[in-house]
């Protein structure tokens, strides 16, 4: 399964959500990490063009979403349900962090189950007995004394990491090399040439020949240049000589 298919079958599953702001806000981020259905557990209110006004996008998101009486059934059919809170509670948990549990979510859906992220309502979160219906519990680590996010900025450390577990994300490509690596002539040459208008200014009166010209040389080769660069550096390095001939102030002529 390809990861955006992963990525779409992903539900995302919001308890009591109070605020339409909020709902379009996780619409968006949904539609930015490339999740496709969400569901709505006994919303303050469903307003579709309110939430369509902040989500921007999203549409389908929302003309599909379902909405539903009782948690439960939000989740029904889910086989791995994934909850989010704020603060590990005094009761004891399993809980994970994002980046474990995004890798689960996704070997859940490549195996085929139904996955759900369970997020909770803005105001109190979800209770110990909605955390029970959660195969696993994630907790977003954060400053301990600041520790409950925005809702949908919760759904997007979620939702960015299930996106990377997905290899959804394709690596930057390199850029080509406009001209190719330098020669160790070309790159000689240039140290030639560097070697040539220090002399010119007198560079070598404080400083060892040898040693600073293979600075030179090693800076050279960490820069990792190509021939244009290389000849740039070079024409530079040639111009100081030049300029100091014309004015008659170069110390070797
Ligand atoms: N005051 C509530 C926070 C609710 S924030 C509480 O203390 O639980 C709304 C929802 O965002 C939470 O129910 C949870 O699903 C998610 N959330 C917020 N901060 C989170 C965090 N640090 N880690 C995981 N989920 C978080």
């Amino acid at each position: 399964m390809g990861s955006r298919q992963v990525l779409k079958r992903v539900i995302v599953v919001l308890d009591e959500p109070q605020d339409p702001v909020n709902i379009g806000a996780v619409v968006r981020t949904m539609k930015n990490m490339g999740l496709g259905r969400l569901h709505l557990a006994r919303p303050g209110g469903f307003e579709p063009y309110r939430i369509q006004a902040v989500a921007h996008t999203g549409a389908d998101i929302i003309e599909s979403a379902r909405v539903f009486e009782r948690l439960d059934d939000a989740l029904a059919g889910t086989r791995l349900v994934v909850g989010t809170t704020a603060r590990g509670r005094r009761v004891r948990r399993n809980y994970l962090r994002p980046r474990e549990a995004a890798a689960e979510v996704v070997g859940a859906v490549r195996s085929g189950e139904e996955v759900a992220l369970l997020f909770g309502r803005e105001d109190r979160g979800l209770s110990n007995d909605e955390l029970d219906l959660c195969s696993r519990i994630v907790v977003i680590p954060t400053d301990p004394r600041h520790s409950s996010l925005n809702l949908a900025q919760a759904v997007l450390v979620l939702a960015y990491e299930i996106f990377l577990a997905a290899g959804a994300a394709p690596p930057f490509k390199k850029p080509r090399r406009a001209s190719a690596r330098a020669s160790r002539d070309e790159l000689k040459s240039l140290v030639g040439e560097v070697e040539a208008s220090l002399h010119a200014i007198d560079f070598f009166k404080a400083h060892k020949v040898t040693p600073i010209l293979r600075t030179v040389r090693e800076v050279a080769a960490r820069a990792d240049l190509d021939e244009r660069e290389a000849a740039l550096f070079k024409a530079m390095a040639y111009e100081v000589r030049n300029y100091l001939a014309r004015q008659g102030l170069d110390s070797t002529s």
